[in-house]
């Protein structure tokens, strides 16, 4: 490692185009900077702020803080603005306290982080900046990709322009273009069928609100509430300063994907009929202009991640999207980045074609693991058989398995990596 304020491996001569500054783009490319690769970020928005300025509530568990930690300042200054709490309190729809789930022995597999995920990504993009070496353009559309055998390498088309590199990680989100040459196809997302509406605003009035007071005025707290077909999630940050609810319900379709679609309180107030006050007074306390309606989009599990010549690797949304449920999105874009960041350090840059496969051999099975997650989560609360739930309350907690979440991704990657590439050079010859 480089002695200097952000040690870095050394120089492997690889260069890489990372497309997109989302949470995936952003670990990719500073994971590659880490490990000596040379990155240029391309991202469409031409100010930062377009994209840090918006959203609410997200989760990183301990199998994706554990990244952050290696980024040094960043996990403190995110823990700094975290959620402060170690349970989830759940209730019954019509109002009774059913059980509290706690995540206090979580702390010895690493640092959960929920919080505000503008704030939170303004963090990492703002260390990806200071690193000083990666090469940030804003403002670059990329329209178009491609890879050559002759010379072997891939690049993207951005804003008109052709730029070349020898690998080229595809970090878009879910509306990916660089899917398209993955897979040889078009294919779009489609709707899971449902949506979720999202606030989060200054918790003032919420304050003044005796009826809703306890959940800001003793610090911070999280509190789920559970009924047929909706869940309704919501909780203080900042010492009770901000709050935030989430509530996931079957879509009516009549929205567009998007994470700023205004919702109104009062349309979501007609999902809520028959709940217990404190929610429907919550959702009444939203300011105008706080509420947004997102529409969840899904896909089927892609069946690769990589293209076909092998110099175009999909990561995070592009290659996974999670439902909310799940609670693993952002993790899971996180460690995409750790895991193909190490296989190009393994591999160097004369055989960056067998980094990509071991890092779609390495990521496949477990990524598709914990998005089956989302969908059996949201099943266990919206389709809760209560006369269960009485007697065994824990039938509602969050599914937390440790093969998921007391996981480093880095670690896994540089332990397995030959094992991978071994199976690899085995499928290949037996195909011969
Ligand atoms: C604005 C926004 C707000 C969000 N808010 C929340 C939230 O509140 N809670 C939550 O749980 N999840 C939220 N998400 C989703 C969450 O961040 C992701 O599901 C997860 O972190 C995985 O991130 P990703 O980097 O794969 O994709 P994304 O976060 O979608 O990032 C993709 C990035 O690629 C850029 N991009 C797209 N197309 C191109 C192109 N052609 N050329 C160059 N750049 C391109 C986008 O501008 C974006 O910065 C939000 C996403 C966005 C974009």
């Amino acid at each position: 490692m480089t002695d200097t304020k952000f040690p870095r491996h050394p120089p492997t001569g690889i260069s890489v185009i990372v497309v997109g500054a989302g949470f995936a783009g952003l670990a990719a490319a500073i994971e590659c900077d880490r490990k000596g690769h040379s990155v240029t970020l391309l991202e469409k928005v031409p100010s930062i702020s377009e994209i840090t300025a918006i959203g609410d509530i997200i989760s990183f568990d301990p199998n994706g803080s554990v990244a952050f930690a290696r980024w040094p300042g960043v996990i403190d200054a995110m823990e700094a603005i975290a959620r402060q709490t170690k349970h989830l309190d759940l209730y019954h729809h019509e109002g009774a306290f059913v059980t509290r789930q706690s995540f206090a022995h979580e702390t010895a597999w690493g640092r959960r982080i929920n919080g505000h995920r503008g704030q939170l990504h303004d963090i990492i993009y703002r260390h990806a900046v200071a690193r000083g070496t990666i090469d940030i353009r804003l403002g670059q559309r990329v329209e178009d990709y491609f890879e050559t055998d002759d010379p072997p390498q891939a690049g993207v088309v951005a804003n008109g322009a052709r730029l070349v590199a020898d690998v080229v990680i595809a970090a878009e989100g879910v509306r990916s273009r660089g899917r398209k040459i993955v897979l040889g196809f078009d294919e779009n997302p489609k709707s899971s069928g449902y949506a979720v509406y999202r606030a989060w605003f200054p918790s003032d009035e919420v304050a003044k609100n005796p009826l809703l007071a306890p959940l800001v005025v003793n610090g911070d707290t999280h509190q789920g509430f559970i009924g047929p077909d909706i869940h309704f999630l919501c909780s203080s940050i900042k010492g009770g300063k901000e709050v935030n609810w989430v509530f996931t319900h079957i879509d009516d379709g009549n929205i567009e994907e998007s994470w700023q679609f205004p919702g109104k309180p009062e349309e979501a107030l007609t999902y809520l009929d028959g709940w217990c006050p404190i929610v429907r007074e919550l959702v009444k306390a939203t300011p105008p202009g706080r509420l947004i309606d997102h529409k969840l989009v899904y896909r089927d599990p892609l069946p690769t991640f990589i293209s076909p010549r092998a110099r175009i690797a999909l990561i995070g949304d592009s290659a996974h999207p999670f439902l909310p449920t799940s609670i693993q999105g952002a993790s899971q874009s996180i460690e995409d980045g750790v895991v193909l960041a190490s296989c190009l350090e393994r591999s160097g840059r004369a055989d960056i074609p067998r980094a990509l496969r071991a890092y779609e051999k390495l990521r496949y099975a477990r990524v598709h693991r914990a998005q089956a997650m989302g969908p059996q989560t949201r099943e266990r609360w919206h389709k809760a058989d209560w006369t269960k739930v009485w007697k065994n309350p824990e039938l509602i907690h969050l599914v937390r398995e440790p093969w998921l979440l007391n996981f480093d991704a880095e670690k896994d990657a540089y332990d397995r990596y030959d094992e991978v590439v071994a199976e690899l050079d085995a499928d290949h010859k037996a195909r011969l």
